[in-house]
């Protein structure tokens, strides 16, 4: 047995959503760095082209498709160009996301709930459905959805985020059920608090101080924190791991 090869991701496709964002980009990065060939999906171009940038100087190939996972058209036409110019995906990263502050379900209009259901949940169905035709095909793969803290907790603030991500770890495991014959590992990370734009907010709200004094750890965590998880469980290491949620969080979801 080689352990460290365990790890070794040559060989490999993988597709990260939002992998221009500050948790996708360093999954993005922790996949291309273990060897795999990666695409990034995001809206926006700049974005996208700066991320890009990076993972090319790694070496492997990658591309950046500019697109909004809420057109539920275009993503087959995404997935074929990616297979076409990378070769069929073995692994994806369920990442984008988006949050709506409502401050409650009074407040939440429902373009809102839409909008916020359609990018966290709806996406990981229709990706998962899609990619994963592909994968069994190959009699191989790894999907990996990224759920949050408020998969496990209830939210007065933002109850459409809630709702999605306590849906996410649901969906994680009827996909593993599904697909497991097929070779096909689907797990989930459930994120504490990373630096990234989408809590850039709440750096400067009293909620910060709680934060961080419900972390054990006692800080936030750095989104390069989360790219060994990701990696772990896009690797063979992972192969006897299905419908699991790891905890990336430095404790906060203990209690
Ligand atoms: P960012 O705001 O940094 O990144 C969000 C990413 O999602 C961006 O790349 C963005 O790309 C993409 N995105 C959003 N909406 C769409 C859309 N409609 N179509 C295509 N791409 C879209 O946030 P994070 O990195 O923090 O979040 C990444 C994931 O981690 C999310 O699922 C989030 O819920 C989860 N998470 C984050 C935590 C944290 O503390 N940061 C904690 C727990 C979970 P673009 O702007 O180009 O559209």
């Amino acid at each position: 047995m080689n352990t460290q090869k365990l790890f070794d991701l040559s060989g490999n496709v993988a597709l990260v959503t939002g992998g221009n964002g500050g948790i996708g980009r360093a999954i993005a990065i922790g996949l291309a760095e273990s060897g795999a060939s990666v695409a990034i999906l995001g809206r926006n171009k700049e974005k996208n082209q700066s991320v890009l940038a990076e993972l090319k100087t790694i070496g492997n190939p990658a591309i950046a498709i500019t697109i909004d996972l809420t057109n539920r058209e275009d993503l087959k036409p995404t997935i074929k160009t990616i297979e076409e110019t990378l070769g069929p995906i073995s692994i994806l990263v369920n990442n984008a996301g988006n949050v709506s502050l409502s401050g409650g379900i009074l407040n939440e209009t429902p373009d809102d709930w839409d909008n916020v259901i359609e990018t966290q949940l709806n996406s990981v169905f229709l990706l998962s459905k899609h990619v994963g035709e592909s994968m069994i095909k190959q009699k191989r793969g790894k999907i990996i959805n990224i759920g949050s803290m408020y998969s496990f907790f209830g939210s007065g603030l933002i109850p459409s985020y809630a709702a999605a991500k306590g849906a996410i770890i649901q969906l994680t495991k009827s996909t593993a059920i599904e697909f497991a014959p097929n070779n096909i590992q689907v797990n989930a990370i459930a994120p504490g608090w990373f630096e990234t734009d989408m809590t850039a907010p709440v750096k400067t709200m009293p909620l910060n101080d709680e934060i961080i004094a419900r972390t054990p750890a006692g800080r936030w965590g750095q989104t390069e924190e989360l790219a060994g998880t990701a990696v772990f469980l896009a690797s063979k290491a992972s192969d006897f791991i299905t419908g699991e949620t790891i905890r990336v969080d430095g404790g906060y979801s203990i209690f």
